[in-house]
């Protein structure tokens, strides 16, 4: 049998300072544990703008396609800003997640217990926090039509227009049912049925999905309310399913309260393919970091988390994930930390290279 394959797309800024630390952790999963990739390499962004004048050459987009999974670093940068909105670096990222048909969008808020005292909350409120937040991303209010600004009298309004299909409810509570499945077999959706038709539906429409899953204990809850309680006790949940205006708010919110940006790893999933594996873009929330780009300084744990979902939703690697996951841990637990990560005075930070290092030493000490 074939290798599983891997398109890795680094990107502008920091993306290639910290993909380089995942593709020797990807080497290391290769020559210790016989984890081999069939890895290729190409150009998203402002680089492939610079090589091909277009954000995405097609020839990528038709790769991205046959992979097992793409890993995406960061794009953009402030060279790029003038471009035309359709050349912008942003617009390869969006080709990528449109062409892909991602729908699922899986942010996990994990607190590692070496960061816990840099959450705004109360340390024990987010020490052991993991929830997982499913956030519906090709729908909803971003995409819905009408949509525009209109003159209406003597004014102007602006209109947007939040539109589920139920088809487009099933398949992302399928995912989140999945997702479920895997971890604690709790799912609480979150929407504002008390106000919104949309909501309404999107409530029906997960509570008939959820008929195929009488494992997982389903709750509902008004995405109002939602934000309240992952602010008061977040640990009360496992796998938040929401759509995609909500979900944007709600996944940010329970990201932070977990500490930096570098830390911050994603996935987004689409329909699963000829061998049963989702279609799959993995990449770390933070963008290209223009002010610390080609320091040496960028924290590459999010990227690294990144693979770890990798490892585990796309490549039935769910030890090797959790070996991976261990490894940051233990490394945060010794008190390295990159610049984005200090707080005491007195530390000296690690360079993006010297955290790699790290991590590898961690993975080898855990054989
Ligand atoms: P950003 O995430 O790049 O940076 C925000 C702040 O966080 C900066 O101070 C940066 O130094 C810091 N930071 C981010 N990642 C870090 C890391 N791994 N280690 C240490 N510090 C880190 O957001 P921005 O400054 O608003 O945007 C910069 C560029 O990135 C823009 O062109 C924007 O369009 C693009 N962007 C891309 C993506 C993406 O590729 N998915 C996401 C967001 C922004």
């Amino acid at each position: 049998m074939s290798n599983p394959s891997l398109l890795i797309l680094p990107g502008d800024g920091i993306g290639p300072e910290v993909m380089a630390e995942v593709r020797r952790i990807i080497d290391w999963y290769g020559d210790k544990r016989g984890l081999k990739f069939d890895v290729s390499e190409d150009l998203v962004g402002g680089c492939a703008y610079d090589a091909h004048g277009t954000p995405l050459h097609d020839d990528t987009m038709a790769k991205a396609q046959e992979v097992d999974a793409v890993l995406l670093g960061a794009v953009g940068g402030p060279k790029y800003d003038a471009l035309d909105f359709s050349l912008k670096p942003e617009r390869g990222l969006l080709r990528l997640r449109k062409e892909m048909d991602l729908y699922a969008n899986l942010r996990p808020a994990q607190c590692f217990d070496a960061l816990a005292e840099f959450s705004s909350l109360k340390t024990d409120v987010v020490a052991g926090l993991d929830i997982m937040i499913v956030r519906e991303l090709t729908s909803g209010i971003y995409f819905g039509e009408p949509r525009g600004i209109i003159e209406e009298g003597n004014e102007r309004v602006g209109i947007n227009t939040q539109r589920y299909t139920e088809s487009e409810i099933d398949r992302v509570a399928r995912s989140a049912f999945e997702l479920a499945m895997r971890r604690d077999k709790k799912l609480c959706s979150m929407e504002k049925a008390n106000v919104m038709e949309s909501g309404v539906l999107w409530r029906e429409v997960v509570t008939e999905v959820s008929k195929d899953y009488p494992e997982v204990e389903l709750s509902h809850m008004y995405a109002d309310a939602g934000a309240m309680q992952l602010t008061r006790w977040p640990k009360q949940f496992d796998v938040i399913v929401t759509d995609n205006l909500f979900g944007d708010l709600l996944s940010d919110l329970a990201a932070m309260l977990t500490g930096s940006l570098g830390m911050l790893p994603s996935a987004s999933l689409g329909a699963p393919m000829a061998n049963g594996r989702p279609k799959a873009l993995y990449e770390p929330v933070h963008g290209s970091a223009p002010d610390i780009a080609g320091q040496g300084k960028a924290n590459p744990i999010a990227c690294i988390l990144s693979f770890a979902m990798a490892l585990r939703y796309s490549f039935d690697a769910g030890d090797e994930a959790d070996r991976l996951e261990a490894a940051v841990n233990a490394v945060l637990a010794n008190g390295l930390r990159t610049a984005d990560l200090l707080g005491q005075e007195g530390v000296e930070p690690v360079s993006t290279a010297e955290m790699g290092d790290a991590v590898l030493s961690a993975l080898d000490a855990s054989l």
